[in-house]
């Protein structure tokens, strides 16, 4: 129907809707985009306004206690459109085998397979806006021989990622938001608690709150959590009027399994000298000026694609670990995640890859802290740029980076928290991040250095050398430890109440009519980054919706 200003309600208003969305990020604007197609009256609440603004975001802000990790407000963010407006855009499925179980790991196994995600997966694409439907990866030919036999063999493969625009769900989706004649998008409007009947067993609506400080209410049947995955746990833990454990917590699971995937710099590769006997024809990767080329070429192959090594699942299934991916790199001495600079410049170098989005962007207000604030930071970091890119493009590289990008094993004590000493101005709790990773995380990365380097070895690379973290199975895990903005896992789909918070359509298992439609729900997290995913889940989140409740 309309896009309103929360704002402008009055207080006390009642709003009445037979579906309340909380969250406008990717998962819930999928969700809506999927009930538009219905009878079915909806509205949607989003804490944020149509653009990035200081105040909503500021009720992002938490405290991180467990690993080291990006302050609370700097990892998600408040807007129409949620993290989409300043995700990444790489996409890639989950494995089929990441949804069975393992039993080697606890926990492991969704209640749905792969097959059933296929379908939602083709329309997740769609809203990625990627070059092509196929649930297949792209033809691997014509990527940088660094990933072709015979540095990929039986035991080690490659995946493909797919890159989206990336679009910005808040952005592109308004048009059909405001054009919906049963979508109602209410901005500058935060859930602060889900109302259930008095003996918490059934939702009815949600207590809201605006930027301007005015409460109001929004009966529904049906509630729909897409809050992301930290914002969710929060809501169902402090949502405790009628259970004061909070929530679908029933079996003290909500909030805990929180998962990332570890990104590091793992190991590096010593390359063999150029013209040693027997070394296998490969790109001119350690020329110097003249492998430019090809060194980029391995960093980003086909400019909307991105490829990494993995472990073949027979062999991973022989050697008990977990899922496990990583990129080639060349190494630089600039600590490129700690660089404004460079982060500055990347920004504009990947808005490349749509320059029309970029001028349009620009235009409105959308490049973080300003375009001319990006300009300024990469005129300062010039010469730190100019290094790393002499390093990283330039140089005769001897040695190169395995950056990887892995999946943790649900942990229990890995968890999202209320500190009820600390209340926001929306009359939340604070949250508390206690982020954990579990021995068989490192000893995972272990075993497929093991097997890479023999891979390197046996085709004449050259010879792998673990990071000294990776040397012993304690659990310092280095330095350069750290997540990719993926938080997954804190109310986790399992058919088994005491397994799970949502049963298998995201429905809060002790909640008539409450449902999670974000990744909190993922019961194990892979190594693909999870947009992709998260949104397939909230399209078949919507059509069980638009089915049932028709
Ligand atoms: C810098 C960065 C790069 C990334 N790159 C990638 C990538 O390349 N590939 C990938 O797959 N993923 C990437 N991600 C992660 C991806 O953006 C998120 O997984 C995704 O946006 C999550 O979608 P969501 O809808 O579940 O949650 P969010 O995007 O967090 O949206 C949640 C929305 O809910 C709103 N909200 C929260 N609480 C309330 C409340 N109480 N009441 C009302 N509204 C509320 C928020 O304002 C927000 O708009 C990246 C993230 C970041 C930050």
């Amino acid at each position: 129907m309309a896009i309103r200003d929360g704002n402008q309600i009055p207080a006390g208003t009642t709003i009445e809707a037979d579906v309340c969305i909380i969250g406008g990020g990717p998962a819930g604007i999928t969700v809506a985009l999927e009930l538009a197609k219905s009878s079915v009256n909806v509205v949607l609440l989003e804490s944020g306004g149509l653009k990035d603004d200081p105040e909503p975001q500021e009720l992002n802000a938490g405290t991180n206690t467990g690993l080291d990790y990006y302050a609370l407000d700097e990892t998600r963010f408040r807007v129409l459109g949620g993290s989409s407006d300043r995700w990444a855009g790489w996409c890639r499925r989950m494995d089929r085998s990441d949804f069975d179980a393992r039993s080697w790991v606890d926990t492991t196994g969704w209640p749905i397979a792969y097959d059933d995600m296929l379908p939602f997966y083709r329309v997740a694409a769609r809203l990625c806006q990627l070059d092509t439907l196929d649930p297949e990866p792209p033809d691997p030919e014509g990527l940088s021989p660094v990933y072709r036999k015979p540095f990929v063999g039986n035991d080690v493969e490659i995946a493909t990622w797919q890159g989206s625009p990336p679009t910005k769900f808040g952005r592109v989706y308004r048009p059909d938001l405001e054009s919906a004649t049963n979508v109602t998008v209410l901005t500058h409007t935060t859930a602060n608690e889900i109302t259930t009947n008095e003996d918490g067993v059934r939702a009815t609506g949600a207590v809201a709150i605006s930027g301007a400080g005015t409460t109001f209410t929004v009966t529904a049947p049906t509630v729909v959590l897409c809050a992301g995955a930290v914002e969710t746990a929060r809501l169902l833990l402090a949502s405790r009027s009628s259970r004061p454990a909070g929530l679908g917590n029933d079996h003290d699971l909500v909030g805990r399994y929180f998962m990332e995937h570890p990104h590091l710099v793992t190991a590096r590769l010593r390359l063999l000298p150029p013209g040693t006997s027997g070394r296998p024809p490969l790109d001119p990767i350690d020329r110097g000026f003249l492998g430019t080329r090809a060194r980029l070429a391995m960093q980003r192959p086909t400019g909307s694609a991105k490829v990494a090594y993995i472990i073949a699942e027979e062999r991973r299934r022989s050697e008990e670990m977990l899922n496990f991916s990583t990129h080639i790199r060349t190494v630089s001495t600039v600590s490129r995640e700690d660089s404004e600079a460079y982060q500055a410049f990347k920004l504009v170098a990947n808005n490349m890859r749509s320059p029309r989005e970029m001028v349009a962007q620009a235009r409105s207000g959308a490049i973080p802290e300003g375009a001319s604030e990006q300009l300024r930071r990469i005129a300062v970091g010039a010469p730190e740029i100019a290094r790393v890119i002499y390093q990283e493009a330039l140089k005769r590289p001897k040695e190169l980076a395995l950056y990887t990008q892995s999946e943790q094993v649900p942990n229990p004590s890995s968890r999202v928290v209320l500190d009820d000493t600390q209340v926001d101005a929306s009359g939340l709790p604070r949250v508390q991040l206690h982020w954990q990773l579990s021995e068989i995380d490192k000893a995972s990365i272990s075993r497929a250095h093991a097997i890479l380097g023999q891979q390197f070895a046996q085709s004449g690379l050259g010879e792998l050398i673990p990071d000294p973290a990776f040397e012993n199975d304690g659990p310092d895990w280095g330095p350069g430890l750290r997540g990719g903005h993926h938080h997954m896992g804190t109310a986790r789909m399992a058919d088994d109440p005491r397994h799970g918070v949502v049963n298998k359509h995201g429905r809060v298992h002790s909640v008539h009519g409450l449902y999670v439609g974000d990744s909190a729900v993922f019961a194990t997290g892979g190594y693909a980054n999870p947009l992709l995913t998260l949104v397939a889940l909230a399209a078949r989140l919507g059509g069980h919706l638009k089915r049932t409740l028709a």
